[in-house]
């Protein structure tokens, strides 16, 4: 119920006025949000690098609701793109098409992709489209597949495993050699559409480890790249032990070496997993999320996790 009422207050105006006021909610959100700037983005993704750990960045927006900022949040990602080559870190940018105008416009979303997919091609680089609610998941994969199409093979998505249809779009992606970052989904979804209970996604999520990896196993599945902003077909986005484990167990499993997959983690969340999976050999890439719309962001984190929300509510009420 919590997390309904979490993701549901992500959506809500007033309630982004009244929380983004209180100073106590920044300063909870900064353990999840590398901070307001490009430099601070920078220098997060440093701290990480030095720590043998990949980045992917994500300047914060969603939802965006007039053109005009569909395309500065489209600049924005650009100036990170050339900030990320010029720093020579080792990072690729995450993205939403809500951002790019989708929930406007599908045709200025995709446009806008593409001005980002060909200035991440001229430096080299990788872009992931975040999954969003599932009003926006089959327009997504539309547009991604649009893109790969057109040519760009350095475009990848997200794949939710609470939804039904995943198993299907998991594998035309994988066919289609589109990388993808498998996550348990981040929003209220009816169960019309996505399992209601957590043993049910979690199983879903074995499931398809299982899907990629055995993708993997086929010649044409792209690996990382040697400079690692490109990422493995397969990439397990969660902070979950047991999912984790089943991935290690998986990839030995079938054979394929410890870097036929990425381990990915969000930003400030479990960062003792990080290093032991670092220490044991594998690729692991933190998502940095950075800049001022971090509201709704910071709302599905504390959705996330029952104590999360305790702590903010109860310091909500100490003021
Ligand atoms: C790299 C990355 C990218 C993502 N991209 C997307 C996306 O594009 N679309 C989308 O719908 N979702 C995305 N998500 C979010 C994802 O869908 C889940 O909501 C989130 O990862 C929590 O699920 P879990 O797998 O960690 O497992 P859970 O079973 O939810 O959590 C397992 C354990 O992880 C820790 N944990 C999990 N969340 C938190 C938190 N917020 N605060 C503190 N500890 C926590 C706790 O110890 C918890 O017991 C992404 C997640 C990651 C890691």
């Amino acid at each position: 119920m919590l997390r309904a009422l979490f993701i549901s207050l992500s959506k809500a105006h007033w309630a982004q006025r009244l929380i983004t006021q209180w100073r106590f909610a920044w300063k909870m959100a900064s353990r999840f949000i590398a901070g307001e700037t490009v430099e601070d983005a920078i220098r997060a993704v440093e701290q990480l690098n030095a720590a043998g750990i990949l980045a992917t960045l994500d300047h914060l927006g969603e939802n965006t609701d007039s053109q005009a900022a569909a395309e500065q949040s489209t600049t924005d990602i650009l100036k990170i793109l050339d900030a990320i080559h010029a720093a020579g870190l080792r990072s690729n940018v995450s993205i939403k098409l809500s951002q790019l105008g989708l929930v406007l416009d599908s045709e200025l979303a995709y446009a806008n992709l593409v001005t980002i997919l060909e200035r991440a091609r001229q430096v080299g680089n990788f872009v992931r489209v975040d999954m969003e609610d599932s009003s926006l998941v089959g327009i997504t994969l539309e547009l991604v597949f649009r893109a790969r199409t057109a040519g760009f093979d350095n475009v990848g998505t997200v794949i939710q495993s609470y939804l039904y249809r995943s198993p299907e779009d998991t594998r035309n992606l994988a066919q289609a050699g589109i990388r993808v970052r498998l996550v348990k989904g981040a929003y209220k979804e009816p169960a019309s559409v996505a399992y209601p209970k957590k043993a049910d996604v979690d199983a879903a999520f074995n499931q398809l480890v299982d899907i990629l990896l055995q993708a993997e196993q086929a010649l044409d599945a792209p690996g990382g790249s040697a400079n690692v902003l490109f990422p493995p077909l397969t990439a397990v986005g969660s902070h979950d032990p047991l999912r984790l484990k089943y991935a290690r167990e998986s990839l030995k499993k079938l054979g394929l070496p410890d870097q036929a997959a990425e381990f990915q983690f969000l930003y400030g969340i479990r960062r003792d997993l990080q290093q032991d999976l670092v220490k044991a050999g594998y690729p692991v890439r933190v998502y940095v999320p950075y800049g001022t719309h971090w509201y709704p962001y910071f709302m599905r984190r504390l959705a996330e996790r029952p104590a999360n929300v305790w702590f903010f509510i109860s310091s909500f009420f100490q003021k």
